[in-house]
């Protein structure tokens, strides 16, 4: 789980809440500036059977694996649907198949069927009598039947049931939700300290991304993760059919690329491969699913994750790299040894 450095001190004074747990929590702060990890890093240390002083999770115990396999029985995500094709870390409408204009667009409201669904899930006991977790953002999304069916749930919270929720903007909620939330206000990094980050995270110019994102550090690092949406379909195709030829080929495409974000894209469907190899689910490119399966039938395991640690090292030379489309070649041939 992510949390971020300017995070730390909101981090040390919720932790006085956890005494007495308030049934909901509105957690509201800009957009872009982490707000859904740190829910998720506290709902994980909620959860947690065995968690360290500074209210961290411990990562070790039942209730931490199941958490990070995304499979927790006492916790839920509401988000909207649209989010749910992308990564935490957006890739605005997916993932380069835009062939299909006439499927609908996955929904970008939080919708009744939603909340119902969670009607279900507190209806049944919990694993060793401990908390439920739900964690639901952003709350502004919240269609006007889903909004109301929420707030029945809130004005009677089901006995050990915690409600995080977040939001960019409060006066975007209604002020019956607003009443039934305790609100915790989660910090805009300063320019200094989110410049720092980000150069942490291989940002080329990141003062620009900064200042174009208005100083929310992950809206911008998401911005120059994006690039150009042409050389992500000619990447992807190559990682769903690799051959060596291909490789050679796809290098001589994408030899201009910006290859930050070549090796965020290739990271990211590695990440989905090996999943599926273990758990049968994908997170980043849910459009590739056919696709992935097949790879994560064929590859084996230690493959992957030699896979994965390659291109992870090579996220630090991406900036500047000797010759781009050696770099690019380098990549995907290694990409296609390894899934072999
Ligand atoms: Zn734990």
């Amino acid at each position: 789980m992510t949390m971020y450095p300017w995070q730390a001190s909101a981090w040390t004074q919720l932790q006085q809440m956890r005494e007495r747990m308030p049934h909901a929590i509105l957690f509201h702060g800009p957009a872009g500036t982490g707000k859904a990890d740190f829910l998720e890093t506290f709902a994980q240390a909620l959860l947690c059977e065995n968690v360290r002083p500074d209210g961290h999770a411990c990562g070790e115990c039942a209730s931490c694996g199941w958490f990070a396999q995304h499979n927790h029985p006492d916790y839920r995500r509401v988000r909207p649907e649209a989010l749910e094709d992308e990564p935490g870390e957006s890739e605005e409408g997916g993932d380069g198949e835009r062939k299909s204009k006439s499927a609908k667009a996955p929904s970008k409201e939080i919708k009744i069927e939603q909340i119902r669904q969670l009607a279900d899930f507190m209806n049944i006991s919990t694993h060793r009598q401990g908390l439920r977790v739900v964690v639901l953002y952003p709350a502004e999304a919240l269609n006007m039947p889903a909004s109301n069916a929420l707030l029945k749930t809130l004005e009677e919270p089901p006995p050990g049931t915690v409600f995080l929720l977040a939001s960019n903007s409060l006066d975007r909620l209604l002020p019956t939700i607003l009443s039934r939330c305790r609100k915790f206000a989660l910090p805009m990094p300063d320019h200094a300290a989110a410049l720092a980050w980000l150069k942490e995270q291989g940002v080329p110019d990141a003062d620009s991304w900064l200042r174009e994102q208005g100083g929310a550090p992950l809206a911008a690092l998401n911005a120059s993760n994006d690039g150009n949406r042409e050389d992500m379909d000619a990447l992807l195709h190559f990682l769903a059919r690799p051959s060596p030829d291909g490789a050679l080929r796809s290098a001589e495409k994408l030899a201009k690329a910006e290859l930050p974000a070549l090796v965020a894209w290739t990271q990211r469907w590695l990440y989905d491969v090996f999943s599926y190899k273990l758990s049968g689910t994908l997170r980043y490119y849910p459009r590739y699913q056919k696709e992935v399966a097949a790879l994560a039938g064929r590859a084996g395991a230690a493959g992957l994750l030699r896979a994965i640690k390659a291109v992870n090292e090579r996220r630090a030379v991406a900036d500047h790299p000797l010759s781009a489309k050696l770099f690019v070649e380098d990549m995907l041939l290694e990409y296609t040894a390894c899934t072999a």
